[in-house]
């Protein structure tokens, strides 16, 4: 016999974004049925968050199980690697030159799953059943989903945080913009014989960034984005020889380095859809925007993707998935998602383009970044929380002119 559950709002996916909508919505007092399976066990991929990321993380006590496990992030440093006519300077963010002791912390994503895991579980108004979706009917009163496990359970209003390919996004008949970039990240983790000192450095080269982001300890995680034939073969190479070549790459800045076991290959895509909610679902995280790993956005997004929502929700207390509640979540969440994706994807094309204008823009751009503190400043606090950099110039203005 097929079970039946009802909560004011069924939230389907467990990736992160997915386990901090439970929380942040059960927080703000509303009952949860959390449907999908365990997290992956086996992501080798780490996550830079944010501090105003971390201050959700922290409000909703997962940020204090994660700490010891996670470095912070201190000084970002963007190293024009190209070989191309038009080179940029090292552009170095400093978080002290905004005040601030760090701009946010890297960890392993098995780690902050694992935490939000454990917070879920002390949670009495989420109900997790281990069962993706396997049927939506999203109707005008209600939102039905019957799990795999014939469990069906309707509610208010559905979150969709089913990553990228979002099978609620597809049951919504929410159309998607997509495209598949030549280029895919191998992602690693490596030991090295010199300190990080809590630096971050991107290497823009022609076929994307090579990032190396700092872990605790003598540690650092590494994205690298090549032509996705590179992707694959590089994983083959053995531990001296990719040891190597990574260490070559990064110009022996951190020393030796030896390669940990684990080597995985993500082939990079972008996914924007023509809305963030409709017919009583809204779209969290991958589902509701993909894009290249360039300066760690994604699941800060989404992270902010989750406290529009709950703001919306408990405007709408009521019926949190009423179409009024709906419009407002997407006129919410569409300046944010745009400007983020625009920039990514420009920055990508630009790295990719052997266009001298593109070059030139870019390079212009980061010699911007180069000498001005102001404007560095501004980008700082801007890529921690949009509209930041803004409150802070209008707030300067305002001290000068005192009013
Ligand atoms: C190489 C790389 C590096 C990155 N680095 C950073 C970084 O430093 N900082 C940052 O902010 N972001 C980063 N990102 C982005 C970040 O990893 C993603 O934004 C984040 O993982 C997305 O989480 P999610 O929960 O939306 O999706 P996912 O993690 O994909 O989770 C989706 C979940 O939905 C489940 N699901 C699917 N279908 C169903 C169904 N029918 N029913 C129920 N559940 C279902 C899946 O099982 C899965 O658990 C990086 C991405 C890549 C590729």
């Amino acid at each position: 016999m097929s079970d039946t559950l009802s909560g004011e709002i069924v939230i389907a996916g467990t990736g992160p974004a997915g386990m901090i909508a439970a929380l942040a919505l059960s927080e703000a007092g509303f009952r949860i049925v959390l449907a999908g399976p365990e997290p992956r066990r086996d992501d080798r991929r780490t996550v830079a968050l944010m501090r105003p990321a971390l201050a959700v993380l922290d409000r909703l006590g997962v940020l204090v199980r994660v700490a010891d496990k996670a470095a912070p992030l201190r000084v970002m440093r963007i190293v024009d690697a190209t070989q191309r006519l038009v080179r940029s300077p090292v552009v170095t963010f400093r978080a002290n030159e905004i005040g601030e002791e760090s701009f946010g912390l890297n960890m392993p994503n098995t780690v902050l799953n694992e935490a939000l895991e454990a917070a879920i579980a002390e949670r009495t108004w989420i109900t997790w059943r281990k069962s993706p979706v396997a049927a939506w009917e999203l109707g005008a009163e209600a939102a039905t989903a019957t799990l795999e496990d014939g469990t069906n359970v309707s509610a208010r209003l559905a979150v969709g945080a089913d990553g990228r390919d979002s099978p609620a996004r597809a049951a919504a008949d929410i159309k998607t913009t997509s495209r598949t970039h030549p280029q895919a990240a191998l992602v690693l983790n490596f030991t090295h014989s010199r300190d990080h000192g809590s630096t971050s450095t991107e290497f823009h080269t022609e076929t994307g960034p090579f990032t190396q982001v700092p872990l605790p300890g003598k540690r650092s995680s590494l994205v690298w984005v090549v032509q996705p034939e590179i992707a694959e073969e590089l994983p083959t190479m053995d531990d001296a020889a990719l040891s190597l070549r990574i260490e070559d790459k990064m110009q022996s800045m951190l020393g030796r380095v030896t390669v940990e076991p684990g080597r995985q290959v993500y082939p990079l895509s972008s996914i924007l859809p023509s809305r963030f909610a409709r017919g009583r679902l809204a779209l969290v995280g991958e589902a509701a925007h993909v894009f290249p790993p360039i300066g760690a956005q994604g699941l800060n997004l989404g992270i902010r993707d989750v406290e529009d929502l709950v703001r919306t929700a408990s405007e709408h207390r009521d019926d949190p998935g009423e179409p009024a509640a709906l419009s407002a979540y997407d006129r919410r969440r569409r300046p944010d998602v745009l400007a983020r994706s625009t920039a990514v994807q420009l920055l990508n094309r630009s790295l990719l383009s052997d266009l001298l204008p593109a070059q030139l823009a870019r390079s212009a751009g980061l010699g911007l970044l180069h000498a001005l503190s102001p404007v560095r400043a501004f980008f700082m606090r801007e890529g921690m929380q949009p509209g930041s950099g803004v409150a802070r110039i209008v707030s300067s203005f305002r001290d000068q002119l005192r009013i």
